[in-house]
């Protein structure tokens, strides 16, 4: 039984994940996400679906186009796997303590990985995944077995307030933006998703990576240090990982903390 689960898992996240680089490309651009069909980005080439079955076909093609032979960006198969790993991860991290809760966090990974790569490439998280996990919040909210549902609540205002003020007080000495009000949203969504405690270690985890790529950036390209850095991808990566492993380093750390107290 469980075996037809995992195949399930891999399979449908594979779907989805090909169905993402198509949300990837289209959100941020306001387009259609259903019509047209794929196609070459170069040539216009309208993919057959025989061009379109995630993973193989880019094996198949060598990675470029059939018609025009262009280049196709490996991203496409590497936002397919991805997608597959944390499916596959959700069912085995979270299947047998909540069937609704490894839905819940399979599609916000799947949302996370779409805002990752959007935001690389056009700077915008789009509404659309800002109000699928707003959904996602208020399910987990309600069903989520471990934390109670204030901690989703408290996870949601405070860190919606960090950031506003975060937000307002760089906007204050830099005369310009430093967080849009976007990141405000994703605080307040992604914050009532995790609980206060697993968003507070995701925020840490953004921060802390963010900077280091930041300095090693500076250092090798040269970067001005005005320029413009996408907070976003480590935002998401640290969510998805406070996930899978934000139960774990809690419980530890607080047993850390008791162990100290008591001994
Ligand atoms: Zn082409």
């Amino acid at each position: 039984m469980m075996g037809l689960v995992w195949f399930f898992a891999a399979l449908l996240g594979l779907c989805v994940g090909s169905f993402l680089n198509v949300l990837i490309y289209r959100l941020p651009r306001n387009m259609n996400i259903a019509k047209p069909g794929s196609h070459c980005p170069d040539c216009g080439y309208a993919l057959k679906w025989y061009d379109n079955i995630p993973v193989l076909s880019y094996i198949i093609l060598r990675g470029k186009c059939r018609k025009c032979g262009k280049h196709i960006s490996f991203r496409y198969t590497a936002v397919e796997l991805t997608n597959t790993l944390l499916w596959v991860a959700c069912v085995f991290f979270f299947w047998e303590k909540s069937i609704p809760m490894a839905c819940i966090y399979a599609l916000a990974c799947s949302a996370y990985l779409t805002m990752f790569f959007s935001d690389l490439e056009t700077y915008i998280v789009p509404d659309s995944l800002q109000i699928t996990l707003l959904i996602l919040g208020i399910a987990a909210t309600v069903l989520d077995p471990y934390t109670p549902w204030y901690a989703h609540l408290i996870g949601a205002v405070a860190f919606a307030l960090v950031f506003w003020l975060v937000a307002f007080i760089f906007s204050k000495k830099l005369g310009k933006e430093a967080l849009g009000f976007g990141d405000v949203k994703l605080a307040f969504v992604s914050g009532l998703l995790l609980g206060w405690q697993k968003m507070l270690a995701a925020m840490l985890i953004a921060t802390v990576v963010g900077s280091i790529v930041l300095i090693i950036l500076q250092k090798v390209k040269k970067r001005d240090r005005t320029a413009e850095y996408p907070f976003v991808p480590f935002m998401a990566s640290g969510i998805v990982l406070m996930i899978f492993f934000g139960e774990t380093l809690i419980d530890g750390y607080m047993g850390l903390l008791t162990g100290i107290v008591s001994g």
